[in-house]
């Protein structure tokens, strides 16, 4: 099973014990000393760090990186080769030693060779050797080839590490892994945002390890995960060869809340997927390549994407090219924010089914019903006055007349509302106007009141009456000015955080076929939206 790994980058002898003991307590299964963070490289040094690793109940690596690799050692060379020699007689598990270092060296071969007793001699080495090849530049095009030079050399295990300028570039770089690990055991790793996804899903191609620092600003490469997210957030220890990827696609979205609802979500509802963020660069071509990439290789088992700005409309075109099926109300709109995947039977992938829906009206209307609920009333002719008349707005105008509501609209900019009236049946008049609005709910999707301008209101408080029913779609802060006045008021009051909750409800149900774990949903937003805020 693959291990999880910290690399532990104290300056100190002290320091890196008490990482190992944080490891140890963190769910490590695994430690790389990196001997090149070292300030203290003396005999002594060495060997009371390795008699504390001796403790350690996972295995051990020991590492002692070159400059040139990404490293901290510009030193000399024959003296960074008798340290390993040294740490490895000591007791670790595995040196790692990087391929161009040893491709040069006769000597260095030879030593190296002999800690890491790869004369053939012994089936059950006391050490083992991970060869190892970083690119900080790129991930090169020829993995493969890569990955078989390094096979080529009596390693035990070979390492490649390249940065990914693309999610696809994680893909690849899984590829390669599923091959190479085949024949030998590998560490496959995409450094980066874009190649979370290749660390993230190292187990379940069965790559020797993946690396998560013990804590933020603790990472030895560009794009290492912490421990506790990969185990508590991704949740490691359930990740299996048959799990199912999910994703959130979109451009930044390290910020996404998504993450943390889905994968809480599927832990609590016993469903075997990962949920992911996918950072894709705006272009169609880079959506397309990524998820018809994905869709190419069925043994990725991607089931479904979240699709947000700036995607929304990619995904409308990618389905549509491929023929898949579209919600009636998502081309209406113009706009999709659900991609499902049913598998096919064919190798490349070429008969998996893909659709395309928005679950943004349908979380708006969720919400919107549940607010509702008891008052006797209904969608269906009711009065909905629609503050805004931007991206949110034009779902939920859609999912109203949808519904059988009389809708009026009050934008900013007028043109904006005519324009979205006209294409749904709506009314517009003049956004001066909206404190004389009369309606039975009103809904603001506009982003005034959103943090950090918590003072802002769309809505005069004196337009308000007790007999209203209002919805913010702003979900930072949860209640904001508009909704604090309106339930002062006496008005019966929907968060923007049900919306949210409502959308991701949605998916859930449209990839899994089971009601969601809506109150747990909350609960995870309102906890990440106070870390936020914190
Ligand atoms: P958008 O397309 O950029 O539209 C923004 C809207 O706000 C426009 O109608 C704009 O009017 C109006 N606006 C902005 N600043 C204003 C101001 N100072 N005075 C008057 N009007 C102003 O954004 P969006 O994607 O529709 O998002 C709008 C809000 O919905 C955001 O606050 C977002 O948090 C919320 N939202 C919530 C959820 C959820 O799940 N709860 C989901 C999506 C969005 P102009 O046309 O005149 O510029």
């Amino acid at each position: 099973m693959t291990k999880l790994c910290v690399p532990l980058t104290g300056a100190t002898c002290e320091r890196m014990m008490e990482d190992l003991q944080a490891a140890q307590a963190a769910g490590a299964d695994m430690v790389e000393l990196r001997l090149d963070y070292l300030h203290d490289h003396s005999e002594l040094a060495i060997r009371s760090l390795m008699a504390a690793a001796d403790r350690f109940p996972g295995e051990v690596i020991v590492t002692c990186r070159l400059a040139s690799e990404g490293g901290h050692w510009d030193g000399d060379e024959s003296q960074r080769v008798s340290l390993i020699e040294l740490a490895g007689l000591c007791g670790a598990d595995y040196i790692d030693f990087e391929y161009e270092a040893w491709r040069r060296s006769a000597n260095v071969r030879q030593k190296i060779g002999l800690v890491c007793e790869i004369d053939g001699q012994t089936d059950r080495p006391r050490r083992r050797l991970i060869l190892s090849k970083h690119d900080f530049e790129r991930t090169p095009t020829n993995l493969d080839t890569v990955l078989a030079d390094l096979r080529a050399e009596p390693a035990h295990v070979v390492k490649l590490a390249c940065k990914a300028n693309r999610a696809t570039d994680a893909v690849r770089m899984l590829d390669a892994l599923r091959v190479s690990a085949r024949t030998r055991p590998t560490i496959a790793l995409a450094m980066d945002e874009p190649g979370i996804v290749a660390r993230v899903l190292a187990r379940k191609f069965g790559a020797l390890l993946t690396f998560a620092s013990l804590e933020a600003g603790r990472e030895s490469a560009p794009g290492q995960l912490g421990i506790e997210q990969m185990r508590s957030l991704y949740r490691w220890d359930a990740i299996l060869e048959d799990t199912f990827v999910y994703g959130v696609i979109g451009c930044p979205v390290a910020h996404s809340m998504s993450p943390a609802i889905m994968n809480a979500s599927f832990a609590a509802a016993g469903h075997n997927g990962v949920y992911l963020p996918l950072r894709i660069e705006p272009p169609y071509d880079d959506f397309a390549s990524f998820v018809g990439g994905c869709i190419a290789r069925p043994w990725m088992d991607l089931r479904g994407c979240s699709v947000t700005i700036p995607h929304k409309e990619n995904l409308l075109r990618f389905v549509a090219e491929r023929e898949g099926d579209i919600e009636p109300l998502a081309a209406r709109i113009g706009a999709a924010n659900t991609l499902h995947v049913e598998p096919g039977s064919h190798e490349d992938g070429s008969d998996a089914r893909v659709a395309a829906y928005n679950t943004d009206y349908r979380g708006a209307m969720d919400a919107l019903l549940s607010g509702l609920n008891g008052t006797g009333r209904d969608l269906a002719d009711a009065a909905v006055a629609v503050l805004g008349a931007g991206g949110a707005s034009r779902a939920i105008v859609a999912g109203l007349v949808d519904a059988g509501a009389r809708v009026t609209l009050y934008n900013r900019t007028a043109q904006r509302a005519a324009q979205l009236a006209e294409d749904f049946g709506a009314t517009a008049l003049p956004w001066e106007q909206r404190d004389r609005l009369q309606a039975d709910v009103v809904v603001n999707c506009t982003s005034m009141g959103m943090w950090p301008d918590v003072d802002d209101s769309p809505l005069p408080e004196a337009a308000l009456r007790t007999d209203m029913v209002v919805f913010d779609t702003v979900y930072n802060p949860i209640e904001t000015r508009l909704l604090r006045e309106a339930r002062l008021r006496g008005c019966r009051v929907i968060d923007g955080v049900a919306m949210f909750v409502g959308q991701a409800a949605a998916q859930f149900r449209l990839w899994t076929g089971r009601a969601a774990p809506t109150n747990l949903m909350r609960e995870v937003v309102v906890r990440e939206l106070g870390n936020r805020n914190a």
